[in-house]
């Protein structure tokens, strides 16, 4: 019998836990460990931000649905990870022994990378978790009520996820047509990409050209390229660079509320553990999701170490976004299952993107096969479709992650008609 341990119960820890429940046989124990007792599905947050949802719609208890499952669960901080003799430290003084650990335990949000960023004593929002994003609702009612201001929204240096910047920018923006007060209010994005829809991908399809296009109709300006080096209250400092990575020009932007998609970084636990990660503490992988150092780790998701796409003049990270994660705790489950039998892992992921970015009315929706080019599929389109595509997935997935199913049969089968396979 082994026990494998799952340490952090996101978008890649929940589907990694009733996946390896329904792979593995009912001799192995598995537990599943989140900081927070509530599950949180983050592509929601950016509604959260301007009210369209609330706490309750995209966040839910995790134990009642896992331990149905036969999973056990502990709602508890992992403070150390002792690699070399298997074992976590948890905050309530508890030792978990594991035989094998996967570690999903997503970004460390960065703040401090940036002086005066951040919501904890910083000026700047975000929205990476429902308690970012509702105190981002709370300052923006307060703007509303004033009547005009000035919105920046953006992604800092370092980070590694962009699409949500753009979808909040436009979210906001159809939050004030509806509310018919988008005249009285400016709205800027201001990011680390060399231009606008790189992505951190290097652009998807045409991602540039259909979002410029997008910008311009909703009189949103930009700036990329964007080094933000210091924020203070109301006015934010910028070094925008040119393709050369040279001084192009200073910025200082006045702002009345700011979104800024923080760097991102190891969180502490895996950063402490040596051999563990890269230099920004993200935990290393083969091709098996497997940590070359310890051969009993495994990770997916946002904490795992991928190269940069290119070269940017202001550092931008390859984004993981969920199908992706999806594809990786799929072969990671997989693998131990097959190391489990006594085999060596042999399952490696797509590491397809698939994604639809909600942009209030309308949204795009992009497919990147695999997510790093070259690559054999690369499709961007526009549409309202895309906005009700984005409502239909958040429920399919909540039902989904509450039902314990990983890939229901059905998903399988339409992904699969349209050429989007988990393995490869
Ligand atoms: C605002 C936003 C919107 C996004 N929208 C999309 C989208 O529409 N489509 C898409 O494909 N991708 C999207 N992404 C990208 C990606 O899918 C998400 O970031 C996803 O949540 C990442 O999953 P994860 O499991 O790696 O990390 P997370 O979902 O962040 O989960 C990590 C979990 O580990 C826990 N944890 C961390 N440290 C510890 C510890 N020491 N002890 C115990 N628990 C710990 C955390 O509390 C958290 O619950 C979005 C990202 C953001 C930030």
């Amino acid at each position: 019998m082994a026990h494998i341990v799952v340490l952090g119960a996101g978008t890649g820890g929940m589907p990694a836990a009733y996946e390896l429940r329904d792979e593995l046989g009912k001799e192995h124990e598995i537990t599943l460990i989140n900081e927070r007792d509530y599950f949180q599905f983050t592509p929601s947050n950016p509604w959260v931000g301007v009210g369209w949802r609330g706490r309750n719609d995209i966040t839910f208890g995790i134990e009642k649905y896992v331990s149905r499952k036969g999973i056990n669960f502990v709602a508890d901080r992992c403070e150390k990870i002792d690699a070399k003799n298997n074992k976590l430290e948890m905050k309530n003084g508890d030792i978990i022994a594991y035989d094998y650990l996967v570690i999903t335990t997503g970004p460390k949000l960065h703040f401090d990378e940036v002086e005066g960023s951040g919501p904890h004593g910083g000026h700047t929002h975000s929205v990476c978790t429902v308690d970012h994003a509702e105190a981002f609702y709370e300052d923006y009612k307060k703007q509303i009520e004033k009547g005009s201001g000035h919105i920046v929204v953006g992604a800092m240096p370092f980070a590694s996820c962009f699409g949500p910047a753009y979808e909040f920018a436009m979210i906001v923006d159809t939050d004030l047509r509806k509310r018919k007060i988008r005249d009285k209010f400016h709205i800027t994005l201001v990011t680390s990409e060399p231009y606008v829809g790189h992505l951190g991908l290097g652009g998807v399809g045409d991602s540039k050209g259909m979002l410029e296009s997008k910008l311009r109709m909703q009189h949103i300006k930009w700036i990329v390229n964007a080094k933000t080096t210091k924020v203070e209250e109301g006015k934010m400092f910028v070094s925008e660079l040119n393709s050369k990575g040279e001084l192009h020009k200073e910025h200082e932007i006045e702002f009345d509320l700011a979104m800024m998609l923080p760097s991102f970084f190891g969180v502490d636990v895996v950063t402490k553990v040596e051999g563990l990660c890269n230099p920004r503490g993200f935990v290393m992988v083969d091709d098996y999701q497997r940590n070359p150092t310890y051969k009993n780790i495994y990770s997916a998701g946002v904490c795992i170490a991928i190269p940069p796409v290119d070269a940017t003049p202001v550092a931008t990270g390859a984004p993981k976004t969920g199908y992706m994660i999806e594809s990786m705790v799929t072969a990671l489950v997989h693998n131990i299952e097959e190391e489990l039998s006594g085999k060596e892992p042999s399952h490696t992921g797509t590491w397809t993107a698939l994604c639809l970015a909600d942009f209030g009315d309308s949204g795009a929706a992009f497919v990147a096969i695999p997510q790093i080019p070259p690559r054999n599929v690369a499709w961007f389109k526009a549409g309202k479709w895309v906005h009700l595509a984005k409502i239909a997935f958040e429920k399919y997935f909540m039902r989904k992650m509450k039902k314990g199913s990983s890939e229901p049969f059905y998903e399988k089968s339409i992904l699969k008609m349209m050429g989007i396979n988990r393995l490869k």
